[in-house]
This record gives C-alpha cells, sequence and structure tokens, in this order.
C-alpha cells in the first residue's frame, strides 16, 4: 500500500503574517500533532509597494473585493512602505520565532526584502543579490543563533545568479521553484550542486481564483500524488486569517486518508543520501493559473543534440 506524504511550508512576507497568522497555525498544527517548515521574510515589510503596483491594473477593486484584501492584509500591511515606514518582518517576534522552532517547526529564510526580490530579481546584479542574502542571513544569525540550513525565494523567483549566490552558503536545501519532484537545478549552462525542493500544487489563492474557498480542500486533496512528496505553500496570511476554517477542514481531510505530513529538512536529508539519483532539470518562467505575473518552474533539460534552432525558437 503507498503512502501520501505531504509537507507543508509556510512562507511568511508580512509582518502581521508573522505577528496574527503564524500562532494561528502553530495552534492549529498542535491540535494535529503536525511539523511544518516557516520560510520568513526578515528585511522592512514593503507589501504596500506591491499592492500599489497591482492597484494600477484593472480589475483591481474586484480583485481587493473578491480575495478580501483588507481583512487579509489590515491596513497597516496595505500601506506598509509607502507612507508608513515598513517594519522589520521576522526581527520584530524573537518569540514568535523561538515558538516555531520549540514546537519541532523548521524555520528557514524567506529573502530579505520580499517586495524587491519578488519585483525585481531579474534584474538585480549579482552582487546586488549576494547582498539580500547577507542581510537576510545576519538578520536570520542575530535572532536565531545560527545560520538557516534552507531557503525559500520570495514569489517562486530564481535565476542563474540567484542559484549561484545559494550554492555558496552550503544550504541543506533551497525551495524556490514550482515543479513536480525534487531535483538539481540547471541554468546559465551549469549544473547546480545545492538540492532544490520545489512546490508541487498549487497554492490556495491560486485556487481560489476560479472556485469558493469551501471547495479548495477537495480540490488539493485530489491533486495530491501516492509515493510522491507533496509539497504544499500557505501563506501565514492566508491560511492563518481569512481562510483558517477552510484550512482545518483540509488538515482534517487529510487525517482521515491517512496523509503522512513530513517535514522538508528531513525528506532533504533522505533525498541526498542517494544524491546521483536525482534528476537534473532547467528552470523556466512560466504563468500558473490564478497568479499574477510568471514564477520559476523545473523545465526538462533540453538535450544538446538537438538542432540550434530548436533553441532559439524556444528561447
Ligand atoms: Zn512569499
Amino acid at each position: 500500500v503507498g503512502v501520501t506524504r505531504l509537507a507543508l511550508k509556510v512562507d511568511v512576507d508580512t509582518h502581521a503574517g508573522l505577528r496574527d497568522g503564524v500562532p494561528v497555525l502553530l495552534d492549529l498544527f498542535r491540535r494535529h500533532g503536525l511539523s511544518a517548515a516557516f520560510f520568513v521574510s526578515f528585511g522592512p515589510d514593503h507589501s504596500g509597494r506591491a499592492l500599489l503596483r497591482v492597484f494600477r491594473r484593472p480589475g483591481f477593486l474586484t480583485k481587493m473585493l473578491r480575495t478580501k484584501a483588507l481583512s487579509t492584509y489590515g491596513w497597516r500591511t496595505i500601506l506598509s512602505g509607502t507612507i508608513l515606514r515598513g517594519h522589520l518582518i521576522g526581527p520584530s517576534f524573537p518569540q514568535r520565532l523561538e515558538r516555531i522552532l520549540h514546537e519541532g517547526h523548521e524555520l528557514g529564510l524567506h529573502g530579505y526584502d520580499h517586495v524587491l526580490w519578488h519585483d525585481n530579481l531579474l534584474t538585480l546584479p549579482k552582487a546586488r543579490i549576494q547582498d539580500e542574502f547577507m542581510r537576510g542571513f545576519e538578520a536570520f544569525r542575530r535572532a536565531v543563533g545560527r545560520s538557516p540550513s534552507a531557503s525559500a525565494a520570495p514569489g517562486w523567483q530564481c535565476n542563474t545568479e540567484s542559484l549561484a549566490v545559494q550554492d555558496e552558503l552550503s544550504l541543506l536545501y533551497h525551495s524556490d521553484t514550482r515543479g513536480e519532484e525534487p531535483y538539481l537545478p540547471q541554468s546559465g549552462g551549469r549544473v547546480f550542486n545545492t538540492l532544490e525542493i520545489p512546490t508541487t500544487l498549487p497554492t490556495w489563492d491560486e485556487i481560489w481564483e476560479a472556485r469558493a474557498p469551501s471547495d479548495v480542500p477537495q480540490h488539493l486533496i485530489s491533486q495530491l500524488k501516492l509515493d510522491r512528496l507533496n509539497v504544499l505553500t500557505l501563506h501565514a496570511e492566508i491560511e492563518g486569517r481569512v481562510q483558517q476554517k477552510p484550512f482545518e477542514q483540509l488538515l482534517k481531510r487529510c487525517r482521515e486518508l491517512d496523509v503522512r505530513f513530513v517535514r522538508l529538512e528531513d525528506e532533504a536529508k533522505k533525498i541526498l543520501s542517494d544524491k546521483a539519483a536525482l534528476p537534473i532539470l532547467g528552470v523556466r518562467s512560466e504563468t500558473r493559473p490564478g497568479r499574477a505575473g510568471v514564477v520559476s518552474c523545473a523545465a526538462p533539460v533540453l538535450p544538446k543534440s538537438l538542432p540550434v534552432w530548436y533553441h532559439t525558437e524556444k528561447a
């Protein structure tokens, strides 16, 4: 009989998410006796800037209302980094970070300035990318007393430079992309050494673009794959706040179906004990249903023997 393994990866993008969403999720995980991985941004909360960008798009108001943006994020977050100074996220709540670790969860880095990374990674020079990691590592070390052993890219944005920088940081793994299975990334003509564990499932906010919140749990369950590592990315601001109730339904349903909750860190160690068996995959930017813009996704590596025109056509 096969087993369905599910790893929960919680991205904490905002000050309010760490303050209010994380304790709710921690209570929920404790009630259900499961461990997860929390990835926290350690720099200033500039979410207001991201929302301003969305504001310029047509259909903004309908989207704001539909996704309950105000109750999800609150006014402080919506104005953060615009007319209000952005608070530092991770360093503001040492007791929350302590509680995450104390209750047996994993804690990793979700970038320094989430909004800067999400919006500009592709145009940042390598030195600037390095600097973002340095700041994130430094703030993490000051708060936690050690370096992070895993990193998750804000907004699933990665490229050759960010993979190269991470390769120098001796991480156990990173989780920067969307894909089907763990792999070693190949980009810019080189194969990187750090294990990539992609998010395999669509996120809550992507699914509710097309469905009622009460249908999200069943939709996610239908996407779980047997005998594979399923990875679901949550957002402290969403599942830990406005979507708390339907999210608990998902956890209950998983329990009934004997889904085994696993920690990414433990899975990474297992995978790395047989590193030679890992596939090598390329990384390319793609759109995802229900999400604005593009995200980095695992992609098959094109064999060199294909004619030159094929590569140019696809590039
Ligand atoms: Zn994020």
